[in-house]
């Protein structure tokens, strides 16, 4: 049997990354005495190895030093076996750092300890690392929880725990994130896993990212949030789950929401503004093509209108405004599309409505103005109404300045009343336009 000269063991000993350090067998002070040191151990404490040998390893404790740890590793020792931890060292220049180490009795022929081996990693940038991860998810004002392959909770965070109305990271973890948070959609239907966008990044790898959605909190209450999810790429490229971080929502939609409200609504009477008409107009023209359906407009304006204002304040004036929209949204159909022209002047888009429907609404209109009060203490109003139906091949320049001109004749000719224009089409001699009053309905 061949074997290996103790002094390559020497070397391989004095090479190896791992700091190394030989103590005689004496535990009681002042003992034991350091024999060895290799190369690795004065780097990592910045002793020299004349400075250690014959010293005690106390001389790498100071005042961080776990005792407890000492204590374990004493009894631990002292009973024979193989000792194990990590506590504070000190190196020459007082600068401490986290080792990890583990000591071995060397036994002679009898069984009885003769020194100690001890191999020292010194751990402090990893610890550092970890400390800083952990400190990092915990401030993070986002939501973050990690899942496994197959969907259970690793990891979530305090701003998720939060978020979500939990306390304890330790109930979570091992339960399904999907059926724990994201088991039904916003309307109570049941949201299966295999439509859930985070399920489709594990399926896929591909990541997640601005998703909106809603996770159910602990009180069964819905959280409006965007998510970012990512796959967990293990050393080997192996997939170990995904993250997923997320933030709450609920306010931005509710800005959102009323972004796009005044975006498409007037401020005053809550009717569509014009800008917004233009985009529904384009699509009504399309829909009432497609479907071969009727599409006519109406233009109102109030009359005598600055008489108000006058008379009775631009307040007045304002709520009359109001009180109108209110009184012709309640006449007309939910999709019919009543927009603010201009300051007392409203386009009514009527889908589906032929010239004849779109009159007899007009005279609706005009004879249910006249005959309310719609502010309180006012003077009631009269209104003039001028209308066509609309070609679906014209522009909407061509049909406005019909419904224009209808409207113009309707004052004209001595206001409160309806005046309609006949799409050129219609008409065999392309003129005249037909004017009403008190059509029956
Ligand atoms: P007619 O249409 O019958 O010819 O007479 P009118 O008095 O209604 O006509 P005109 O178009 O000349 O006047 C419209 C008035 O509407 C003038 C303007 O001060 C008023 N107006 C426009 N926008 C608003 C508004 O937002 N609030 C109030 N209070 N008044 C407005
Ligand atoms: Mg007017
Ligand atoms: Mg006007």
């Amino acid at each position: 049997m061949s074997t290996f000269p103790d002094k390559a063991f020497r070397q391989a000993i004095s090479q190896a990354y791992n700091a190394v350090l030989i103590t005689t067998a004496d535990l009681d002070p002042p003992g034991p005495e350091i024999v060895y040191v290799n190369p690795a151990l004065c780097e990592q404490t910045g002793y020299m190895e004349d400075e250690l040998i014959g010293q005690t390893p106390r001389i790498l404790q100071g005042a961080a030093t776990d005792r407890t740890v000492l204590e374990h590793m004493r009894t631990t020792l002292s009973q024979g076996k193989f000792f194990e931890g990590e506590t504070v060292n000190y190196r020459k220049d007082g600068t401490p750092y986290l080792v990890h180490w583990n000591i071995s009795p060397v036994l002679d022929r009898d069984d009885r300890t003769t020194h100690y081996v001890s191999v020292q990693s010194d751990i402090t940038e990893r610890v550092q690392s970890e400390r800083f991860n952990r400190q990092l998810m915990s401030s993070l004002g986002e939501g973050v929880f990690g899942i496994d392959p197959v969907g259970r909770l690793t990891m979530i965070n305090q701003a998720a725990l939060n978020l979500l109305g939990y306390s304890n990271e330790e109930d979570l973890l091992g339960l399904n994130a999907h059926e724990l948070m994201h088991a039904w959609y916003p309307d109570g239907r049941p949201y299966p896993k295999d439509e859930c966008p985070i399920n489709h990044v594990l399926q896929t790898e591909k990541p997640l990212k601005a998703w909106r959605d809603t996770f159910f909190r602990a009180d069964g209450k819905p959280l409006s949030v965007e998510i970012y999810a990512t796959i967990i790429q293990g050393l080997f490229n192996e997939t170990n789950g995904v993250v997923v971080v997320f933030r709450e929502i609920t306010q931005q939609l509710a800005i959102e929401e009323e972004l796009e409200h005044a975006a498409h609504h007037d401020r005053l009477t809550g009717a569509f503004n014009r800008h917004f008409f233009d985009r529904l107009f384009e699509k009504e023209c399309a829909r009432s093509a497609r479907l071969g359906e009727p599409l006519s407009l109406l233009l109102l304006d109030i009359d005598h209108f600055k008489r108000i204002n006058d008379e009775h304040g631009h307040l007045a004036g304002d709520e009359v405004l109001k009180q109108l929209v209110n009184h012709i949204s309640q006449r007309v159909r939910e999709t019919d599309i009543l927009t603010r022209w201009g300051g007392e002047e409203f386009a009514l888009l009527l889908p589906d409505t032929s010239l004849e429907g779109a009159r007899e609404l007009a005279e609706s209109l005009r004879t249910s103005v006249e005959a309310t009060e719609l502010v309180e203490g006012l003077p009631k109003l009269t209104i003039s109404l001028g209308g066509t139906r609309i070609l679906t091949d014209e522009s909407a320049k061509a049909s406005f300045r019909r419904a224009d001109e209808s409207l113009y004749k309707a004052k004209d000719s001595g206001r409160n009343k309806v005046c309609m224009a006949k799409p050129p089409a219609d008409l065999p001699n392309k003129s005249s336009l037909a004017c009403k009053k008190n059509l029956g309905h």
